[in-house]
């Protein structure tokens, strides 16, 4: 199918070979390659893979066979939130399951990690989003120091024997670190700051994690180069521009479903005949 290659194409750029370790400093974060024009091109050209995502996911839901999930990390203000508002406004809410993940519970934390991200793992039929994940726990709780390394580093092997185990039960499962550059983190908390609707989405914690940049990029490094496998990939998206960065999220989705390839389920025989009175 000749959009499944404009898809892929759009997006193979950024994904993450297995066994490679990107160098986050070295991908640009206001990149636009491959980006249908301007602003306001790019814009429209989203309007129609928003519809185009809306046609797959009917077809995944009426299939009710596989499922699809999209774990969404990137740094505070990296745009996890206004991702989700704008890729899947146009899809039925109720085949979309979209969960975020704050710091554990005592009830979460009295269980392995995976344990509260398993439950929330999208059922036969349905895309699920996951606003951050279990990659928390190789990120916020290494850079932190919740727990000692012989704790968190055997968890990247964990995490890939885990998507695997979904892989194998029909869980396509693609993952994708927005990358924003540390100006753009700043123009965006100042805008939080500056914005009393916003201001809620502050917290001076934030500036603590901003401090720790570097050590979380590095995290960053190790976990994408140790987890991005042929089954479920990870993808660096440029995301200092809003636009682009939607964009690349759903050509992201429409190659992975066009992969997928649901099919509606068969027809009962001799409805032609049938005609309702
Ligand atoms: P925004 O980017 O808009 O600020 P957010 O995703 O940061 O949204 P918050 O409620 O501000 O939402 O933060 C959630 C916090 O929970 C993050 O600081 C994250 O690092 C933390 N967190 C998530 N999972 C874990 C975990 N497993 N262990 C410890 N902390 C975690
Ligand atoms: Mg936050």
């Amino acid at each position: 199918m000749s959009d499944r290659h404009d898809h892929e194409q759009a997006i193979e750029r950024w994904r993450v070979a297995p066994g490679d370790r990107v160098r986050l400093g070295d991908v640009a974060t206001d990149a636009t390659d491959g980006a249908p024009g301007d602003k306001h091109e790019t814009e429209d050209a989203c309007e129609e893979l928003v519809e185009r995502l809306a046609e797959w996911q009917g077809r995944l839901w009426a299939e009710q066979r596989q499922a699809l999930l999209l774990v969404l990390q990137a740094m505070d203000a990296g745009g996890k939130d206004g991702t989700i508002r704008k890729v899947f406004t146009g899809v039925n809410p109720q085949g979309v399951a979209v969960s975020a993940f704050k710091a554990p519970s005592a009830e979460e934390l009295a269980h392995d990690f995976l344990w509260r991200v398993h439950r929330r793992a999208p059922a036969r039929g349905e895309i699920g989003v996951f606003n951050r994940s279990h990659y928390e726990d190789v990120l916020v709780v290494r850079v932190e120091e919740l727990v000692p390394e012989a704790v968190w580093r055997p968890r990247y092997g964990a995490i890939r024997d885990f998507e695997a185990s979904l892989g194998a039960a029909g869980t396509t499962v693609v993952k994708l670190f927005l990358h924003i550059s540390k100006d753009e983190q700043a123009e965006r908390f100042q805008a939080r700051l500056d914005d009393p609707t916003k201001r809620w989405k502050f917290s001076t914690g934030d500036l603590a994690v901003r401090e720790r940049w570097d050590d979380y990029r590095a995290a960053y490094e190790e976990a994408i180069a140790e987890t991005s496998t042929e089954r479920a990939p990870w993808y660096v998206v440029p995301a200092d521009h809003k636009w682009y960065r939607n964009w690349v999220v759903l050509n992201v989705l429409l190659a992975t479903l066009e992969g997928m390839d649901p099919q509606y389920p068969p027809e009962e025989p001799g409805l032609d005949d049938i005609v309702i009175r």
